[in-house]
């Protein structure tokens, strides 16, 4: 295969890595990006995503400026966004522990990103779908801050990302592993692919985090994680990530804590799948309850909008008996559910029309859980109307707690889905300063090397809010690209 010496390659050709790419090829830098995937399964974990995409903004009028056209705009009302409510956001979801410069140049970046990428191409709609309510009089109200999307979702972003690339001059290879940096100096020149060398002047790491490694997981997570199912791409092993380690780069971010949801855990092909992706994620908790093999709830599946709990409430259905829990719904709470993800092809939910013969089908403990669904009922603030669109208080006074939108468990028929934790990406990654600039663990800069998206870390810790990963990647790529 061809491979000529540009001035800047990158590694990895996700979202971050081409908007790299583009930013450098447009100060007229020669660009190579180098993925690891065969053209057929490319695009990284920014192919499986929905698109959505979070960032500050003014309001319905601020986001024609970026919207493909659509009748519904005229009806539609989107809360302006601003960035002191992004950053707390941040604050609040990461309790604090994200790095906060970084934090700020993203969301400080954020608008201004989305205008740079829809001016190269890129398309966006509102998520009409999943982050609206229709108001008595049809019109669509927005919630939950991130409110717009990519068009066609990951893979329009990345057929998008890759047209834009190719306008520009970005040559692309894929099947192209880079196992390797070449330092000299102290500084890195180059990339080693096999036996194969590439000099550059910069190298740009965009090659995700470490989630699809099971024993990297194991090791930096905890026990257990080498089990979690990958929702994403099966090539982000940290590949990158260690070659940096090893000539002296830091550790940037929280090593032992990752993004992961609650997930499909009977669909026989429930990783890296392409074709189902995000159907295969389930996030309608808020309005039923979750119980773990015993038969017992173990989260307040109403703290907050899914927004901001679904990336950590993973992890706690991984610590459950067996990694597994059931979401239970009855055939009111059922009908409210988002057909997208709950009537996924060859989705398998338990079915019955008595408490007890669900319990045996999902083979719960049956008294536990008879108990369960009683005392939950029976401890419903129903003063409060059920509102989905607001946090309305409506709480379960048990243990645990249910903060909002409580609704007894008592129309049949009663459906339970199994879920396990699927992974989404590591929140660890390399020390980076705000411009992408590769840190050694003492903090000085090594000649050369940048990263950014997953692979930067220091952003998010524990928790995260939707649609931050995409523009975290945006906005840094875009950095870094303007820097090699
Ligand atoms: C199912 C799912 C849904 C998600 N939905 C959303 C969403 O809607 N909005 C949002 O903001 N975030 C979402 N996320 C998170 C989002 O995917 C990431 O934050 C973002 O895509 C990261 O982009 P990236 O460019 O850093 O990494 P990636 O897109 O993963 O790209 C990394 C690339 O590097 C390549 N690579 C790895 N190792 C090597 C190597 N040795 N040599 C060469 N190439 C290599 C990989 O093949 C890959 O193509 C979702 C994640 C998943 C898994």
């Amino acid at each position: 295969m061809e491979m000529p010496d540009p001035d800047v390659v990158v590694v990895g050709g996700g979202n971050a890595g081409y908007c790299a790419a583009h930013a450098a090829a447009e100060r007229g830098r020669r660009v190579l990006v180098l993925e690891k995937a065969p053209r057929q399964h490319s695009g990284g974990n920014s192919y499986f995503t929905l698109g959505s995409i979070r960032f500050v903004h003014n309001g319905i009028d601020d986001l024609l400026q970026i919207l493909e056209p659509d009748e519904r705009h005229v009806h539609t009302e989107v809360p302006p966004y601003a960035a002191a409510e992004f950053l707390s956001d941040l604050e609040r979801v990461t309790e604090g522990r994200g790095d906060k410069a970084l934090a700020n140049v993203v969301v400080e970046g954020s608008r201004d990103a989305i205008g740079w990428l829809h001016a190269l191409g890129l398309r966006f709609r509102l998520m009409y779908d999943r982050q609206a309510n229709v108001g008595p009089d049809g019109s669509f109200v927005f919630w939950g801050g991130s409110h717009v999307s990519t068009v066609d979702g990951g893979s329009g972003l990345m057929a998008d990302h890759e047209r834009t690339a190719s306008r520009l001059g970005v040559q692309v290879r894929y099947d192209c592993a880079v196992t390797d940096l070449i330092a000299e100096d102290g500084a890195i020149v180059g990339v080693r692919v096999g036996d194969r060398r590439v000099s550059a002047e910069s190298v740009v790491i965009a090659s995700g985090g470490f989630e699809a490694n099971p024993r990297w997981r194991q090791r930096y997570l905890g026990d257990g994680w080498q089990h979690a199912k990958v929702r994403g791409t099966p090539y982000n092993t940290g590949d990158l990530i260690d070659a940096a380690l090893k000539i002296g780069a830091g550790r940037g971010g929280d090593w032992s804590t990752c993004h992961s949801v609650p997930w499909d855990a009977s669909y026989p092909q429930n990783e890296s799948n392409r074709a189902l992706t995000n159907r295969l994620s389930r996030y309608g908790y808020p309005l039923g309850i979750l119980v773990n093999r015993r038969g017992r709830r173990f989260v307040d599946e109403g703290a907050d909008f899914r927004n901001y709990t679904y990336a950590k409430y993973g992890k706690l259905i991984l610590e459950q008996p067996g990694s597994v829990a059931f979401q239970v719904f009855d055939a009111t709470s059922r009908s409210m559910l988002q057909g997208y993800e709950y009537e996924m092809p060859g989705i398998v939910p338990m079915v019955a029309d008595d408490l007890r013969e669900l319990a045996l089908a999902m083979d719960v403990d049956v008294e536990e859980f008879v108990q369960t669904v009683c005392e939950f009922n029976a401890s419903i603030d129903t003063g409060q109307p059920l509102d989905p669109t607001v946090k309305d208080g409506r709480s379960a006074s048990v243990k645990p707690v249910k903060s909002n939108w409580s609704s007894a468990i008592e129309s049949p028929p009663y459906y339970a889905y199994p879920v396990t934790c699927g992974i989404s990406f590591t929140f660890g990654g390399l020390r980076g300063d705000i411009d992408g600039r590769v840190l050694t663990s003492s903090g000085s800069p090594i000649t050369g090397l940048f990263a950014c998206g997953e692979a930067l870390g220091g952003l998010f810790s524990g928790n995260y809010p939707t649609g931050a990963g995409l523009i975290a990647g945006a906005v840094m790529g875009r950095r870094v690209g303007s820097c090699v």
